[in-house]
C-alpha cells in the first residue's frame, strides 16, 4: 500500500521539523519552499570575509532539538554539536554600569550584588518562581494544542490551569519585576524577556516571566558553525529520512474540496496530497493561499510583535570588552517601548543588541576584525519611511556606541548591509516583517494564538512562529511535535 502524502509549505524551522516528523510517521513527505533554500529566517549572509546570521543569535532549549533526533532515531552530533555559555549576555547601562548574565547561579548572584546592587536573593528568588511556573503551568500549555477539547481534560492541564495565580494574569511584566527587584538595572534586565516574543514589557502579562528560565536557568547555547548549523542539521536529517524539497516555488493557493485540504497549486498546477501543513505566517496562508479575506482581516486588526533593523557590520578592529551576546541599554525603556508600539516609530536612545560570532569562530571573520550583527527593536512595517528611519537610527547608534564605548565606530565598518522590516516580510512572507507574528501585548493575545490547526478545513495544520505556542526556536519546534501527534492521532 502506498503510504499518504503530506505537503509542507515553507522551511522554516518548524517546517523542516514536522517534515522529519511525519516522515518518521510513515507519510511521503514533500517539501515546498519559495527560497531556494531552508531556513526562512534562520539564514546566512556572506560577504568580504565575513560570515553574518541573519536572523536568530540566540540558541536555548537544545533539548527541543536533541527530542526530534531522537524522535528520528538518529544521534543529534553526528549532525550537530553546541555547548553551553558561560554567560548568556553582557549588559551595559548608560550609567556606565555593566552585568554579565552568568549561568552559575553563585557567580549570578555575585555579579548582581557586586556590579548593579540587586540583593543575591532577589534573583535567586526570581529564577526559582520562574523554573516553577514553566513547570507547573508552561510545559502543559506549550506542549498541547489549547484548542482541542482533548487538552482540556488532561489532569495536567486542569492542574496547571488552576494553578495560576491570578496576580500573574492580572499584572503586567514590568510591574511584576518592580515588585521582585529593587534596582533600575535588574528590572530592565528582566523587561528585555518581553522582546523574545516581540512583546512590550509594560502591557505585557507577567505570566511571561517563565520566559527568563529557558535562558537563565536552563542556559544559553552556542551551535558550531553559527545559528545557521540548526537550518543545515534539520535539512540533512529531512533528507535522511526521505522528504522531498522542491525550492524556488512559490505555492499559489491551497485546494479545498468540500473543506477537505487536498493540495497545493504551483505553477498553476494541482499537486494533490492527503494533508496540508502551513509553515506560512498565518495572515499571508489566509490571504493568498487560502484566499480568506475575512480570516486575514481577523489577524490583520491584531497587535503585531515589533520588527527589527539589522545592520550587519564587517568591523576592521577587536573589541575585548564585548562577548558573544550584548545589550547597550536605553536610558529610558519605558518610553523606547511607548515609541515603538504606540508611535510606531524608531526610537532616538534605543536598546542596542550586538551578537558578535567571531568571538567564538575565527572563521566568521577576517584575522583581527569582528562580524558584528546590531539589531534594533522597531515596530512591524505600517508604510513608515525605512530607508529614513534606518539612516536616522544608524547614527543613533554609533554615536551612543562611541559614548558607551569610547570609540568611533563609524570608520571602523568595512562592509555593511542593512536589513528592514520590508525586506524581512518579503524573505519570509511574515505580515509586516513582524518577527513573532501578533504581540502577547495582551493576555488574549499572549495564550490564545491560533492554533495548530484549521477548524474549518480537515487536514490543513498549522507550525511556525505565528502559532501556537509562538515564535523562537524552542517553541517552532514545540509546534510541529504538537501537528506530527495530531496527525497521528486524526489520520
Ligand atoms: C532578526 C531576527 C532575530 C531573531 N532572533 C531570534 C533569536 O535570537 N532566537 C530565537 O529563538 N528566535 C529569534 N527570531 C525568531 C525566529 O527566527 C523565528 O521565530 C523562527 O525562525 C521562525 O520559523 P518558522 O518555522 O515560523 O518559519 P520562517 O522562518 O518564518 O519561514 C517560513 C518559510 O516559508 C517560506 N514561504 C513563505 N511563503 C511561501 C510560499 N507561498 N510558498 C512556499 N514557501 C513559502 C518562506 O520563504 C520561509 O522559508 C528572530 C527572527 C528575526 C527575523
Amino acid at each position: 500500500m502506498h503510504s499518504k502524502k503530506a505537503i509542507i509549505i515553507g522551511s522554516g524551522v518548524a517546517g523542516l521539523a514536522v517534515a522529519i516528523r511525519l516522515s518518521v510517521q510513515g507519510y511521503t513527505v514533500t517539501v515546498y519552499e519559495k527560497n531556494a533554500e531552508p531556513g526562512g529566517k534562520l539564514s546566512i549572509y556572506k560577504k568580504d570575509g565575513y560570515s553574518f546570521d541573519t536572523g536568530p543569535s540566540l540558541f536555548t532549549d537544545p533539548d527541543e532539538l536533541k527530542d526530534l533526533f531522537d524522535f528520528a532515531g538518529e544521534d543529534i552530533e553526528a549532525y550537530i554539536s553546541y555547548r553551553q555559555l558561560a554567560s548568556s549576555c553582557k549588559y551595559f547601562f548608560v550609567n556606565g554600569k555593566t552585568f554579565n548574565t552568568w549561568i552559575d547561579k553563585e557567580k549570578l548572584a555575585q555579579e548582581s550584588a557586586e556590579k548593579i546592587g540587586e540583593p543575591a536573593q532577589n534573583i535567586l528568588q526570581y529564577l526559582q518562581k520562574s523554573a516553577q511556573l514553566y513547570e507547573n503551568i508552561g510545559t502543559v500549555f506549550l506542549n498541547n494544542s489549547l484548542q482541542k477539547k482533548s487538552t482540556w481534560k488532561k489532569k495536567a492541564f486542569i492542574k496547571a490551569f488552576t494553578s495560576v495565580r491570578p496576580g500573574l494574569l492580572f499584572s503586567t511584566l514590568n510591574q511584576y519585576h518592580e515588585s521582585a527587584f529593587t534596582t533600575g538595572e535588574a528590572i530592565q534586565v528582566f523587561n528585555r524577556f518581553a522582546t523574545y516574543n516581540g512583546s512590550n514589557p509594560y502591557m505585557c502579562p507577567s505570566m511571561l516571566s517563565i520566559i527568563p528560565h529557558v535562558e537563565l536557568n536552563k542556559g544559553a547555547f552556542y551551535p558550531k558553525g553559527g545559528m545557521i548549523s540548526i537550518t543545515d542539521a534539520l535539512y540533512k536529517l529531512a533528507i535522511k529520512k526521505g522528504v522531498q524539497f522542491v525550492f524556488s516555488a512559490p505555492v499559489q493557493r491551497i485546494i479545498c474540496v468540500n473543506n477537505n485540504a487536498k493540495g497545493i497549486v504551483l505553477n498553476n498546477k494541482n499537486i494533490f496530497s492527503h494533508i496540508v501543513i502551513s509553515n506560512v505566517d498565518t495572515w499571508f496562508t489566509y490571504k493568498n493561499l487560502l484566499l480568506d479575506n475575512r480570516k486575514a482581516q481577523h489577524i490583520e486588526k491584531k497587535e503585531k510583535s515589533s520588527s527589527a533593523i539589522v545592520f550587519l557590520w564587517g568591523i576592521k578592529k577587536q573589541f575585548p570588552q564585548m562577548h558573544l551576546h550584548n545589550i547597550f541599554f536605553s536610558g529610558d525603556y519605558k518610553a523606547e517601548f511607548k515609541t515603538i508600539f504606540q508611535l510606531k516609530s524608531v526610537y532616538k536612545d534605543p536598546t542596542i543588541y550586538v551578537n558578535i560570532t567571531s568571538k567564538m569562530e575565527d572563521a566568521h571573520a577576517p584575522h583581527g576584525k569582528e562580524n558584528w550583527f546590531v539589531m534594533i527593536n522597531v515596530p512591524a512595517d505600517s508604510g513608515q519611511d525605512w530607508t529614513k528611519m534606518a539612516a536616522f537610527l544608524k547614527q543613533q547608534v554609533l554615536k551612543k556606541l562611541r559614548g558607551m564605548l569610547k570609540e568611533d565606530i563609524e570608520p571602523l565598518i568595512e562592509t555593511e548591509k542593512i536589513i528592514m522590516p520590508p525586506e524581512i516580510a518579503a524573505n519570509t512572507s511574515a505580515k509586516n516583517g513582524a518577527l513573532y507574528g501578533i504581540s502577547s501585548n495582551t493576555k488574549r493575545n499572549a495564550f490564545l494564538r491560533h492554533p495548530n490547526f484549521s477548524k474549518e478545513i480537515n487536514g490543513l495544520y498549522f507550525c511556525g512562529g505565528t502559532v501556537h505556542p509562538g515564535g523562537g526556536i524552542p517553541l517552532c519546534l514545540k509546534s510541529a511535535k504538537i501537528v506530527g501527534e495530531m496527525v497521528k492521532s486524526e489520520n
